[in-house]
């Protein structure tokens, strides 16, 4: 059945005076009435006869965006034959079927600068210049896989279905119409058969041909498969895969330089969208990772391209700023503060800490936010290299990331290889989500070619990693056992005074991965470390465990409690085999008695001390933005 609109069923895109409540429907709906508004240009195709029985005002407007959002105006839901937009289908099934040497044998990818319907092949060759002309898609129509026609259709018919996300029929009208008066494609297609580009009775092919170029679709149709090549192949209302991803730049390629016929050049120049027009006064337009947009409006051009449907996409590019060729601003890439000192939250002892601050120059963290391309990425890798000294560490902080792409990956990993070649130690951490990079690295070992990247799960394991190593740069030894004398708890104590303390205190022992403090646990004593390594955790609101400090020798725990008495904020958890002091209340309380006082004053100076101290780094955590 041929589906022609009644005369006149064009519809207001703002009918009566409420316009539309969606921004985009608004955009869309005023363009609609512009457009509409303008006299009618052009002449509806009749060298297919069944064609010229289109009502020259139907006008529709349907645009799908990559989340799956639909916005149409006008005719969207007329149903119309896709005559030359199925060749960006078919061409993307000759790819899947023969893949792209075998295609590249029958067709070539040059614009033709000829009309749709050219009887020219490629002078030495002998193939058709491209698949957007009749000549190719007949060809790429002889590809498509299938034990006869009918089954080769039958296989059609379910790529545009998965293409739009419903079923596909072919106008039977249409196609017995363009059967009966195709002599030229014929010709075409026994010219092809002449020089063995297609293979077997042209005629099979060519009734394949007239068929899919008679399949039915609307706007909307047309705006969904435009949204599906933007989504990278797949539909993004159902999600069905329609393209392998592998082979979408290439059917965008041919429909950017070779989609409009003989205006190709032109249309990529003013309006630089990959499109594709049809006979029936279908346009197909796509935005690369944003949207599709599919119009209809039967007049053509001279050329034979939809006159309202250049006008709707031009003003669309135009006005909207959405030239492909127009490039991205650079800053709008990833760009992050400069390279920066940067501590982990770990308490050390004294001397430790003092050695860290007086070297904090040799370990930077950069943590860049946006899209990890080639530019941003080529301009973090020179920051990084430029500000690290030779044998520091770097931790770069790809959390904020949106995207690595394979530049992005690569120059990353040739960062590894020029900042170790100076002895400077690359970590990369927030790594997970970005596959392109995990790709590359794999690659990379694959080839016995290691990229010197050490990737990491947080910035705080990159850090505590960078300052052991600068520790051990600097000589420091930092897990010695520390006497209880030599402790903070114990500053400022004369040896009797120590004693006096030592006497109060119970010496406890923990495994590696022991509790030593639950969190929400009455609190009714401190600890001091004599020997090991524990880790202070806290619950975020989301359930998952924080790190909020790792404590060594010499240091002290639960004081928080041992002051206010109220439950245990954190919990402490042994990393290593622990031995350790405990300090209880009634412990403390028997302190009190003179001639202790002292010793008491001088305990509780130094838990104030370091609360002092814990709240300065606080502090600044928060006002660096990393708390
Ligand atoms: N079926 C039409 C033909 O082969 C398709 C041409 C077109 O839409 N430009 O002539």
């Amino acid at each position: 059945m041929s589906a022609q609109p009644a005369a006149g069923t064009a519809t207001p895109a703002h009918p009566g005076t409420t316009p539309p409540a969606n921004p985009v429907d608004r955009v869309l709906g005023d363009l609609h009435a512009r457009i509409g508004g303008e006299p009618l240009t052009g002449a509806v195709a009749d060298y297919i006869p069944e064609l010229s029985t289109a009502d020259p005002s139907t006008f529709g407007i349907a645009l799908a965006t990559v989340q799956g959002d639909v916005h149409e105006v006008g005719d969207t839901a007329v149903p119309f034959t896709i005559q030359s937009i199925s060749k960006m289908v078919l061409y993307g099934m000759a790819l899947e079927d023969r893949g792209r040497e075998a295609v590249a044998e029958v067709v070539g990818v040059e614009p033709s600068g000829e009309a749709f319907n050219s009887i020219r092949l490629h002078p030495e060759r002998s193939t058709p210049l491209n698949p957007m002309v009749n000549a190719g898609a007949i060809a790429t129509t002889g590809l498509v896989q299938g034990a006869d026609p009918g089954e080769r259709l039958a296989r059609i018919l379910a790529t545009f279905e998965r293409y739009t996300g419903r079923v596909a029929e072919v106008d039977e009208r249409v196609y017995r119409s363009e059967s009966e008066t195709g002599h030229r494609n014929r010709a075409i297609a026994h010219l092809l058969r002449n020089f063995s580009v297609i293979g077997g009775d042209p005629d099979d092919v060519l009734d394949v041909y007239f068929r899919q170029c008679s399949i039915l679709v609307t706007c909307r149709d047309l705006a969904v498969m435009g949204a599906t090549l933007a989504n990278r192949g797949v539909n993004p209302i159902t999600g069905a895969r329609a393209l392998a991803e592998e082979h979408v730049p290439s059917v965008l390629s041919v429909m950017a330089t070779c989609g409009m016929y003989d205006f190709a050049g032109q249309w990529l120049h003013d309006i630089g969208l990959p499109a594709k027009s049809g006979v029936a006064g279908g346009i197909l337009a796509v935005l690369p990772g944003q949207f599709g947009v599919g119009t209809l409006s039967p007049p053509l051009d001279a050329v034979g391209n939809s006159v309202r449907g250049i006008r709707v996409c031009r003003a669309l590019s135009e006005e909207l700023g959405l030239h492909l060729l127009d490039p991205p601003r650079p800053g709008v890439a990833a760009r992050g503060t400069a390279p920066a000192p940067a501590a982990s939250r770990r308490r050390r002892t004294g001397a430790a800490e003092d050695a860290l601050e007086g070297a904090s120059q040799r370990i930077l963290r950069q943590r860049p936010q946006g899209d990890l391309t080639f530019a941003a990425a080529a301009a973090i890798a020179r920051s990084l290299g430029e500000s690290c000294p030779d044998g520091g560490s770097v931790v770069l902080d790809l959390s904020a990331v949106s995207r690595v792409d394979g530049a992005g990956a690569a120059i990353l990993c040739a960062l590894g290889d020029t900042l170790a070649a100076r002895g400077v130690h690359l970590l990369v951490c927030g790594a997970a989500d970005h596959p392109r990079l995990g790709a590359e690295i794999e690659r990379r070992a694959d080839a016995g070619d290691a990229a010197e990247i050490d990737v990491r799960g947080d910035a705080e394991e990159a850090l505590e990693w960078c300052e052991d190593r600068l520790l051990g740069q600097l000589g420091v030894i930092e897990d010695a056992a520390v006497p209880l004398g030599s402790g903070e708890l114990c500053r400022r104590m004369s040896p009797e005074e120590v004693a006096d303390l030592r006497a109060a205190l119970e010496d406890v022992a923990f495994a590696a991965g022991e509790v030593m403090i639950a969190e929400g646990s009455p609190s009714d004593h401190l600890l001091v470390i004599g020997s090991g390594r524990a880790s202070v955790t806290t619950t975020r609101d989301d359930g998952s465990r924080v790190r909020v400090l790792t404590i060594g020798p010499g240091m002290f725990t639960g004081e928080v409690g041992l002051i206010d008495g109220g439950p245990r904020s954190a919990t402490v958890v042994a990393d290593t085999p622990v031995t350790a002091h405990r300090l209880t209340r009634e412990g403390l309380a028997r302190l009190s008695d003179d001639p202790a006082l002292r010793t008491r004053t001088l305990l509780l100076l130094n838990v104030a001390e370091s609360l002092s101290g814990h709240l300065r780094r606080a502090t600044a955590l928060l006002a660096a933005g990393s708390a």
